[in-house]
């Protein structure tokens, strides 16, 4: 074969793979444009069931609810069981033939609400024309539907909407006689805003069924410029609350300071040996373990939109802790002062040496650094700072023998790492091609969120790697009053699956 009819043949398998995928894309918008009023009424059939984690009984008609919607989509269906768990739908559809087979991840449960700061009721679902805030009207739900507006109740935005996404796109490819190219399965977890207490034991549990050659996270919210994103990782995340002392009941600041041991000036000196204002960490060992940001994603990053200064504005900040732009600071290791308590100020300070102060200290991590190895370099630099570091609170005797005493607790859960898939994954490139193809070539690719989800255990039970891929609109108020799904983010989540399910 010349080299000329070899380049021929291969822009040719180009065009018919992008061929497919706008065909796809194109049946999904049709049969999405035919059937608003349906994909509609069955996400509000989803949002009308409530789901916070621990209401078990509404928990399990949530996935029954999924189960028949998934059933309807021609997927098989069964709940995944665990003792005392909740359990997680299982769906798949498995194609003659196909070689690759995707898991899409999505959670059927929704943070606990508060009615009295809902502009509605949480669970009676509520189309608007805009956002509360911004006045945005309550219209009936009925189509034509303008793509802006939003449809409001708990769980819109997260993490309900890419189930009536998924049923719709497999629907729409089913009647323009598209076969997906791989096979397909899903798990929805019912209690992730719980804290997915027993997501691990589950994955063991149901490692033979939940197999797959990449896993999808269809959760969390989209780019604040509204442009597609597809996320690598996140964040691990794990922390402490750091106690000194001074005497061992309050004294007279004018009869005993400057000679009795002030705590509040302990903590804020040990504080200030540990970070800086700039967010910089001074404690030996906290950057040795942690894998730097390679080409590809600084690249990626470069690429993005750059929203700091629209941010800044936003929340009236003239100057960040660095000069690096939001993306490159999150990749990094980071210390974050969560609280500092010692007396009172204002009105109620009084003038007394304090027995002790604390500090509560988050920490975020990347890959690479364990939550172990943080523990450890941070306990040896309150010891290398003249400190008796101790677990528990200090006996009498401990307060004779030690100076200074520092007590570390350390989150009870262990904390836990992050991960981040490579953009060199044969799978991500795959995806990140359809979807800069589909979005014309505006698609956002993140290496990493800056917030925490416990990704690594699925890496690390199941040995498969993981994208996040959001749908739901940045500004959809998740877990807070008011939580919302802009229409434009649903229909758009139609088609990004259907190409998926056909590109891949
Ligand atoms: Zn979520």
């Amino acid at each position: 074969m010349s080299l000329r009819v070899f380049w021929v043949i291969i822009l040719l398998q180009c065009a018919a793979v992008q061929a497919d995928i706008k065909g796809s894309a194109g049946a999904a918008r049709e049969w999405r444009l035919a059937n608003e009023q349906l994909i509609i009424d069955r996400f509000a059939g989803l949002l009308r069931i409530p789901n916070v984690a621990a209401d078990t009984v509404n928990i399990r008609r949530n996935a029954k609810h999924i189960q028949e919607m998934l059933g309807e989509a021609g997927m098989q269906t069964q709940l995944l069981e665990l003792d005392g768990a909740n359990p997680a739908v299982y769906g798949e559809r498995l194609v003659p033939g196909a070689q690759t087979t995707v898991l899409i991840y999505v959670h059927y449960d929704g943070q606990p609400v508060n009615p009295a700061d809902w502009a509605s009721n949480p669970w009676v679902p509520v189309m608007r024309t805009g956002m509360v805030e911004q006045a945005g009207e309550v219209v009936p739900m009925l189509a034509p539907f303008d793509p802006q507006w939003r449809i409001f109740a708990r769980s819109a935005g997260d993490d309900k909407a890419p189930v009536v996404a998924l049923q719709s796109a497999l629907m729409a490819l089913d009647e323009a006689g598209i076969a997906p190219t791989v096979n397909i399965k899903v798990f929805m977890e019912g209690e992730e805003e719980a804290g997915s207490p027993n997501l691990r034991a589950m994955l063991e549990k149901h490692r033979d069924v939940l197999a797959a050659d990449l896993w999808l996270f269809c959760d969390g919210p989209a780019h604040q410029s509204r442009r597609w994103q597809l996320v690598y990782g996140v964040r691990g995340s794990y922390g402490f609350d750091l106690t000194v002392y001074g005497p061992n009941r309050p004294l007279h600041s004018g009869h005993y300071g400057n000679w009795a041991p002030n705590p509040i000036a302990l903590l804020s000196d040990l504080i200030g040996t540990m970070r800086d204002t700039n967010g910089n960490v001074y404690v030996d060992g906290f950057y040795d373990q942690f894998r730097p940001l390679s080409e590809a994603e600084l690249a990626a990053i470069a690429r993005t939109p750059r929203m700091d200064e629209a941010m800044m504005r936003e929340l009236g900040i003239a100057r960040p802790e660095t000069e690096d732009r939001l993306e490159i600071a999150i990749s990094r290791p980071a210390m974050n002062l969560r609280g500092i308590y010692g007396g009172d100020v204002g009105a109620s300070a009084r003038n007394a040496i304090q027995p002790s102060a604390s500090a509560s200290i988050g920490l975020r991590l990347v890959p690479d650094l364990t939550p172990e190895h943080l523990r450890t370099v941070i306990e040896q630099h309150v010891r290398d700072q003249g400190f008796f570091v101790t677990g528990q609170d200090p006996t009498p005797e401990q307060r004779q023998q030690h100076g200074r005493i520092a007590k570390l607790s350390w989150s009870k859960s262990g904390g836990y790492p992050a991960y981040r898939a490579s953009f060199d994954e044969p799978l991500a490139v795959r995806i990140s091609d359809i979807l800069m193809d589909l979005s014309g070539g505006t698609l956002i690719q993140t290496p990493t969120m800056g917030g925490s989800l416990p990704i690594y255990i699925v890496g690390e039970v199941l040995q498969v790697p993981v994208l996040i891929l959001p749908v739901a609109n940045h500004d959809n108020n998740q877990h807070g009053a008011n939580e919302n799904l802009r229409l434009q983010n649903l229909w758009d989540a139609i088609e990004i699956y259907a190409a998926v399910l056909t590109g891949l």
